[in-house]
């Protein structure tokens, strides 16, 4: 009995003398950090912000579509899904190209890179890697797309840095701005999935709301250019640092809520229990969070409209 528990306990010590090496070795690369320098912004509320000469104009590219559970993406508890069958399906995968007529192009959301033509799992690195399955068109990826408009990016802004909103920026420009939420770095879990999208980029800037001043309905928001064209707004709940974005178009304004909702599934009965298992506890807190920042959202369309 003694020989054996001995030999476990030798075979633990080898898996974990072999695996501590992989794992603080892989994982992806993380810049370092700097907080986003925020102008003064040209207004306190969205009267005076919507009022003002529009300055950009934004397209949005399809860079490819990743597989994922219906569940992931919508809350089939709601009586409107009733219909629906949790089953895999394909979601497009966005990315929008901002250009200001003084600033520039800048991107929100890097989509995917080419890589995703040849492999299913891309750029990805890692044992789990095979988890992101994505497929993407010649043509579709984003540097194909930048390079057909003729776009010279000055900057990344990012609603946060999961792999299908990340992978672009493995073929874009480093010497650009780079900037997300508050504690967005990109996934890892050592050398079970990593990814080095932001390798060579010198500085993640993160986008600091707690000196931001509050514009009801949706609480502290950052005028990114200082001119009221690009409004950076905390939405907490699919990442605790997400962000969603304003865009005062010529067109007209366009929220660009990244991924806000998407895999937060908590039932509100869970959410309010204060016995919780911390798995479920931490879908919960996310569930909360992205409940309010949901509602704000909504709050902030039905009113402008
Ligand atoms: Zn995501």
């Amino acid at each position: 009995m003694l020989g054996i528990e001995r030999i476990h306990s030798v075979k633990a010590v080898a898996i974990a003398v072999v695996l501590a090496p992989l794992l603080v070795a892989c994982g992806s690369y993380v810049p370092p950090s700097a907080t986003f320098a925020a102008l003064a912004p040209s207004a306190n509320d969205w009267s005076a912000a919507l009022a003002r000469p529009a300055r950009v104009t934004l397209e949005t590219f399809e860079a490819g579509r990743i597989r994922v559970r219906l569940s992931e993406v919508l809350d089939l508890k709601d009586p409107r899904a009733h219909e629906l069958h949790d089953e895999e399906t394909f979601v497009p995968v966005f990315a929008h190209l901002l250009h200001h007529d003084d600033l520039g192009d800048y991107l929100i959301d890097a989509g995917l890179d080419a890589s995703f033509q040849t492999t299913t799992s891309g750029d990805i690195g890692g044992l789990f890697a095979f988890k992101i399955y994505a497929v993407q068109r010649p043509g579709e990826d984003i540097a194909s797309r930048l390079l057909e408009r003729h776009a010279s990016l000055q900057g990344i802004f990012f609603t946060h840095l999961h792999p299908d909103h990340l992978s672009g920026a493995t073929s874009l420009p480093k010497n650009i701005k780079y900037v997300a939420g508050p504690g967005e770095t990109p996934k890892s879990v050592g050398f079970f999935f990593y990814e080095d999208a932001l390798r060579g980029v010198t500085a993640l800037q993160t986008f600091d709301f707690t000196h931001a001043p509050s514009m009801p309905p949706l609480g502290p928001c950052i005028d990114v250019f200082g001119d009221g064209s690009l409004w950076a707004i905390s939405t907490p709940g699919h990442t605790d640092g997400h962000v969603s974005y304003l865009v005062v178009t010529k067109s007209g304004p366009v929220l660009l809520t990244g991924d806000r909702w998407s895999g937060c599934r908590a039932t509100p009965a869970e959410a309010s229990s204060t016995e919780l298992h911390p798995a479920t506890s931490m879908m919960a807190r996310e569930r909360t969070h992205a409940e309010v920042s949901i509602n704000s959202l909504r709050l902030h369309v039905h009113t402008r409209r």
